[in-house]
């Protein structure tokens, strides 16, 4: 079976500073160099960190991005950072929507939506998050949750700017938990994600959208979910911490990939 280059990010979250930055990608960068072109990587660092950390990377075929941007390009906004000056940051990648987003800060689907559209006008691939809450998942809805969120998200949205997204589904009781969710769970999820994209905006789109699993990863079953027909990569937080950690994810990636 012919597979496609698996794309591997890490979300640093609300951590590491400039000089950790430095230390992390001074380790992890010749490493990660055997594996570019035949996995893509990226990682989602803070803010603050994003300028140097795009210059460490450049021309080394790994790109950052950011984990959270606002949907206006600039004006009065105190506090906030556009998609604009992501992408002036040399951020290649805009995480939008993550569950941490909803949970502490109380942002809806629709300020998901104007954010995405944000990162897509500054030329930031958005990585748009969805997954169903525990509840939710007992309750049997987590297919309804899904079409829900997809049908708010991109609403409006254009066949060709559906296929310039990448999707994570991310169900919020495999983050941060002891163990994913089932590969099968995950892959009957995002064939899911993909007909209700398919039946939206085409099968052209509904293909060449990227759809990756978050919650829990690490090296022992990335290739679990990697050999899953509807599943195109996958989002780490913990493991992407350290750079071995991140290093042996990606590495599987690669042997899933070299099959
Ligand atoms: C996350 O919360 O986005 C996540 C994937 O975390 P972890 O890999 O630590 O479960």
């Amino acid at each position: 079976m012919a597979m496609k280059t698996p794309i591997i990010f890490a979300n640093w979250k609300m951590n590491k500073t400039i000089g950790e930055t430095k230390d992390y990608l001074d380790q992890f960068l010749d490493q990660a160099s055997k594996y570019v072109g035949k996995v893509e990587i990226f990682i989602l660092v803070p803010h603050t960190a994003l300028a140097m950390a795009a210059f460490w990377t450049e021309n080394s075929g790994v790109k950052v991005g950011s984990q959270n941007h606002f949907w206006e390009d600039f004006g009065p906004y105190t506090g906030e950072v556009s998609a604009a000056m992501v992408r002036d940051c040399g951020g290649r990648y805009g995480m939008v929507g993550h569950y941490e987003r909803r949970l502490y800060f109380h942002e809806s689907l629709d300020d998901f939506r104007r954010k995405a559209k944000a990162a897509l006008r500054n030329q930031v691939i958005p990585v748009i998050c969805i997954g169903e809450s525990i509840e939710e998942r007992q309750a049997a809805e987590t297919e309804s949750v899904i079409r829900k969120q997809i049908g708010v998200i991109f609403e409006g949205f254009t066949p060709s700017e559906v296929e310039a997204c990448c999707l994570l589904y991310e169900p919020y009781w495999a983050a941060g938990a002891e163990k994913p969710a089932a590969p099968s769970e995950a892959q009957k999820a995002h064939w899911m994600i993909r007909n209700e994209l398919r039946k939206r905006f085409g099968e052209g789109a509904a293909q060449k959208v990227k759809v990756l699993y978050g919650g829990s990863v690490r090296k022992d079953y990335v290739m679990d979910f990697l050999i899953q027909s509807d599943i195109d990569g996958v989002g780490v937080g913990r493991a992407g911490l350290d750079p071995d950690s991140f290093l042996r994810i990606i590495e599987a990636a690669d042997s899933v990939a070299a099959d």
